[in-house]
């Protein structure tokens, strides 16, 4: 049994309170380490930690900061194996899919900021005010970090997002204290060694384990924590919003998403098909961006269902550790009976399942006996008020309906409360810049899914979230702009 520690003050400790979680690997669905169950007094004791870091960290040079950030990427990089392996182990997805998304995308976030830090500049203003003898102002803006922030991540991407917030936040000069999710906190564990070989000083980073309602709920509470960056569900969200918002903190919301793949006649289904199976069922469709609405332009829809669904049969649910595997198992048992009552529902308001895949028993070896794995399932016949069409299931199920005309398709794919992500595939470009435009989407990809450009802004809009990370978007968050004016003669 393997013992994950608290990340303080560069030190590696037990709760306070002595108490532990299991953590459980979802491919076999028995505990293999366990992680602090942290409470109020280890956030505080993080906090303190952080606060006390914060002067000499926000001095340090930026040039500094940027070298220590390289640092951890490269170091990331010399135990990229070792990080996926655990990635994979702790979250049940492939370990091909964390060596080349999750543990690249990690040295490539450090890699980034550490070049912004050094780039980063504010805006300034000259203003002519006329008179005699002539006066101007030169307006600027100075750019100052936070303080202590608080990065809350979710299970699904976990060093991959829980990196694309810790570098923002200490390349702009804030000290921060994290609350990576129960489910998969090992790589979090891993990184906090990462950070204190790079040379990161004790209390920049202080990683707390445990619960969202013990320990995160405290961090989001806690009266010198500046801002709370947050990924994971649009319920918990609110839960967050609900105390930061009074206190006047800045948030940063990265919540659900329930993404249409919009297949358009002239597209290219060479293309499109093996892409919008990839969309839905990356990382067991646990990925906030997956394509899990399908709507296909009545012309086409037979054809693309026949060779979507040839695809989905043929993908192997497997030991995530074995190459091969296409899918892994989902993140906990909680989660896999959610989505096993979410295709009962989808049953029940009249779907059909369209891939014999879907009843066929499951092929494990014996290791895997206990494991949360479940067959992708493609469905059909579900009308747009459907829950399945509307509801949020973070799992291997995807939806195909038919659209008459490009108004229909804008309305289904605009008809639920979410806005993340969207696709369109179609050889008319016109038509993709004129869907783009209309999608209520935070981000649309035309002719591709899951591109991405570390610069772009990303975020949702409607119940997907607030705030924008990424790029400059992520300095502004994690910084606070204030302006100086200086008059002058001319
Ligand atoms: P979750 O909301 O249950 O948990 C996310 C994190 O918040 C965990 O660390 C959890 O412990 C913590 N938490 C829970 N309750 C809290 C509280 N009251 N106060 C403070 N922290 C609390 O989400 P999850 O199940 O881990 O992740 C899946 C969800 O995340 C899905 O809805 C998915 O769409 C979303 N997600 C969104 C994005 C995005 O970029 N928009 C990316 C990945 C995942």
């Amino acid at each position: 049994m393997k013992t994950i520690l608290n990340f303080i003050g560069g030190s590696f400790t037990p709760s306070l309170g002595g108490r532990w979680l299991d953590d459980i690997e979802p491919a076999t669905g028995l505990a293999y380490a366990r992680l602090p169950d942290s409470n109020a007094m280890d956030v505080d004791q993080a906090v303190a930690s952080a606060s006390a870091a914060f002067d000499g960290w926000s001095r340090t040079l930026a040039s500094e900061r940027s070298k220590l950030l390289a640092r951890a990427a490269a170091l990331i990089d010399e135990r990229a194996e070792e990080l996926a392996r655990a990635e994979s182990i702790d979250s049940g997805k492939p370990l091909a899919l964390a060596r080349v998304m999750d543990i690249p995308r990690a040295s490539a976030n450090f890699r980034f900021f550490a070049s912004l830090a050094e780039q980063w500049g504010s805006q300034s203003y000259s203003q002519a005010l006329g008179g005699a003898p002539a006066e101007a102002a030169l307006h600027y803006t100075l750019r100052s970090p936070l303080g202590v922030v608080g990065l809350i991540s979710p299970w699904n991407l976990p060093i991959y997002l829980l990196s694309w917030k810790i570098a923002p936040a200490i390349a702009a000069g804030n000290t921060c204290v994290c609350k990576p999710s129960e489910e998969t906190p090992m790589t979090a564990f891993l990184l906090s060694e990462i950070l204190r070989d790079a040379g990161i000083p004790p209390g920049v980073v202080n990683i707390v384990h445990g619960t969202g309602a013990s320990a995160g709920a405290a961090l989001v509470a806690h009266p010198k924590v500046k801002a709370i960056s947050f990924t994971g569900g649009t319920s918990t969200g609110a839960t967050i919003s609900r105390v930061a918002a009074p206190m006047f903190k800045k948030l940063s919301l990265e919540l659900g998403g329930k993404n249409p793949t919009l297949v358009f006649e002239d597209a290219d289904l060479d293309v499109a098909v093996p892409q919008a199976v990839r969309a839905a069922f990356t990382n067991q469709g646990q990925v906030c961006l997956c394509g899990s609405r399908v709507y296909v332009s009545r012309g086409i829809e037979g054809e693309f269902t026949r060779r979507f669904v040839e695809l989905v049969d043929r993908m192997v649910v497997g030991d995530p550790l074995e190459a091969g595997t296409d899918q892994g198992a989902l993140v906990s048992r909680a989660h896999l009976e959610k989505v096993r009552a979410c295709v009962k529902t989808a049953l029940e308001e009249g779907g059909r399942v369209l891939n014999a895949s879907a009843q066929n028993p499951l092929e494990l070896p014996p290791r895997c006996a206990g494991g949360f794995f479940h067959r992708p399932v493609v469905l059909g016949g579900l009308g747009a008020a459907s829950r399945t069409q509307q509801e949020e299931i973070f799992g291997p199920v995807v939806t195909i309906t038919p659209f008459e005309n490009e108004r229909e398709a804008l309305e289904l794919a605009n008809g639920v409360r979410y806005g993340l992500a969207a696709s369109v595939w179609t050889r008319d470009l016109s038509r993709g810049h004129r869907m783009a435009e209309h999608l209520q989407a935070g981000l649309v990809w035309i002719n591709c899914w899951l591109v991405r450009d570390l610069r772009v802004p990303f975020g949702g809009v409607k119940d997907s979230g607030v705030g924008r990370e990424g790029g400059e978007d992520a300095m502004r968050f994690f910084t606070e702009p204030r302006s100086v004016c200086v008059k002058y003669a001319l």
